[in-house]
């Protein structure tokens, strides 16, 4: 298993909610991982499926 730079973090990226198999549904799920870019984002709830590319960790600003 991936080891995550704090635990907010590790919180964020392994969280599954049981009502919406799609994170972008979901208002509790903010962080994505995107497999093929191997890039993290966080989630824009606009009803769409957008994201913004993040870098280093929103929480403790670690690089990712
Ligand atoms: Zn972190
Ligand atoms: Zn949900």
């Amino acid at each position: 298993m991936k080891k995550y730079c704090c635990e907010d973090m590790d919180y964020h990226a392994n969280y599954k909610c049981d009502l919406h198999d799609n994170p972008y549904e979901c208002p509790d799920k903010i962080l994505i991982y995107d497999k093929r870019s191997q890039d993290y984002g966080l989630i824009i709830h606009d009803g769409g499926t957008s994201s913004i590319q993040i870098i280093f960790c929103p929480w403790c600003g670690s690089k990712l």
